[in-house]
């Protein structure tokens, strides 16, 4: 049975790469459908029934998850203020486990001065433009009642400028002076992308802050430091019980004399691993280790830092191929990830919050391309995370506020995300673009997706491609 599930979903991959050679030279016409015929109606699968059969490891359940990213701020606003929030979340669950999701992951969630919240305030507390921390738990609590997990944002590189660690840390001397990064004189060193990264601070001196002078660096050689990073892990596995963390900016969080990947950073990273297994060896880790597949894999392959981590070289990749008509370059990344990552710990994605959604990275025939960019996300070795509104086809280049608009539900005012003004216009587009224009259309991006994915729940072969080789070793496809 499993053997046959194996070489049943290898000739699914390879049906839907030599959909990619088919479709991409020639100009299909919007409709176009890959070979995957969409499932019958989508109302509420039985996850259940399913998860009877898969074999693999009940403690590595992310290699059987869907993953879905989403920025609460744009998601679904329950309460007409115009911000998406986790009541807005929670009220479609329903849509979500339809979808197949079964993982959730929340870009910051913690108070921030910022939209994004990528500067932290607060690590103990929720975003109280998304609600207080007692909606938060009953998001998690109606997410788990359909088995979908929910990992948050942790953003452990930084913290707010505004954050009371860095105002009192503007005192030498203070209790948390050490918390931060300073000189007496401006090193004029730059940061890992050539960037400035030392500002003078009020107090004269000078900091450490690689991504804005409103994100100072944190200084993980100070153990108060360490110890607060796994505080605040332990307050939100145990006390608040969210599944796990996708940590921002990981290749940074220590210097020695490297300012990315150092050794001391995959040190500390092995000492919060062990912390956190210990509290529990269910959560799960991913990491946003922005660099090629040879510097991620350091970061999970000793299993003893994280999880899982972004693989940035697939999602490259595949936009690659879909743009140029080409797939050598897709085929080469899709045998080094299953070579460099054996046990699929590889997280994929098409795009994320930081890129150009994919339907605004094609010229021609986009919704045909967006079909065979989600084929080859949702039947790849690895994890797969969509990121919202992909299902849909949502448009949106740079400046990155307009790579995070509102939700698109439905072509009502508000477009169904917000009955208030929303907190940044919604795209032109969402008469036509919306989640209730494709539902039930089996010729839909939303219900190829869909199909995708109860596939992927339904064949354990998808989920770990302990990979059999149909004639070659090195050439699985
Ligand atoms: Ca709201």
């Amino acid at each position: 049975m499993k053997n046959w599930l194996k070489i049943h979903s290898v000739l699914l991959l390879i049906a839907v790469l030599t959909a990619c050679t088919q479709i991409m030279p020639t100009e299909t016409p919007p409709t176009a459908r890959p070979t995957v015929e969409p499932a019958e109606t989508p109302p509420t699968p039985s996850p259940t029934a399913e998860a009877a059969e898969i074999p693999t490891s009940p403690e590595k359940w992310w290699n059987e998850t869907v993953f879905y990213e989403i920025f609460v701020r744009s998601f679904r606003d329950s309460d007409g203020d115009g911000i998406g929030d986790f009541n807005g979340i929670t009220e479609k669950l329903d849509y979500l486990q339809a979808l197949g999701i079964t993982g959730l992951w929340l870009m910051p969630i913690n108070p921030s001065p910022s939209y994004h919240g990528y500067d932290v305030t607060d690590y103990y507390a929720a975003n109280p433009d998304y609600g207080t921390m007692d909606d938060f738990k009953h998001l998690l609590e109606q997410a788990h009642e359909r088995d979908i997990k929910i990992i948050i944002d942790f953003v452990l590189n930084h913290t707010s400028a505004k954050h009371p660690w860095f105002q009192a840390a503007l005192t030498p001397g203070s209790e948390t002076y050490n918390y931060y990064v300073w000189r007496d004189t401006d090193p004029g060193t730059p940061g890992p992308w050539g960037a400035q990264a030392w500002y003078r601070a009020s107090n004269g001196q000078y900091y450490y802050a690689i991504f804005w002078d409103q994100m100072p660096d944190l200084n993980y050689n100070t153990p108060e430091v360490r110890e607060n990073a796994k505080q605040i892990t332990a307050f939100w596995l145990e006390d608040v019980g969210v599944d796990g963390f996708r940590l921002d900016a990981v290749r940074y969080l220590v210097e020695d004399q490297k300012i990315a990947d150092s050794d001391s950073n995959h040190s500390f990273l092995a000492e919060w691993g062990a912390y956190y297994r210990s509290l529990n060896p269910r959560a799960f880790t991913v990491g946003e280790a922005w660099t090629d597949n040879a510097n991620v894999k350091p970061y999970i392959s000793t299993d003893t830092e994280l999880d899982a981590a972004f693989n940035f070289d697939l999602s490259d990749a595949i936009l690659d191929a879909l743009n140029t008509s080409n797939n050598t370059l897709l085929r080469f990344v899709l045998q080094t990830t299953i070579r460099d990552f054996p046990d699929q710990d590889n997280a994929n994605f098409i795009t994320n919050h930081d890129m150009n959604r994919v339907m605004s990275q094609f010229s021609a025939n986009k919704e045909g391309k967006a079909k065979v960019a989600a084929a080859i996300l949702l039947t790849a070795p690895g994890i797969p995370f969509m990121y919202y509104g992909e299902e849909i086809g949502m448009s949106g280049a740079k400046p990155d506020e307009l790579i995070r608009t509102p939700m698109q539900w439905s072509n009502d005012s508000g477009a169904g995300f917000s009955n208030g003004t929303p907190w940044e216009p919604i795209n032109d587009d969402f008469p036509i673009v919306n989640v209730n224009a494709q539902a039930g259309d089996p010729t839909s991006l939303l219900e190829h997706y869909r199909a995708l994915i109860q596939l992927r729940n339904a064949h354990p072969a998808l989920q770990d491609l302990s990979l059999i080789h149909i004639s070659e070793p090195t050439r699985p496809y």
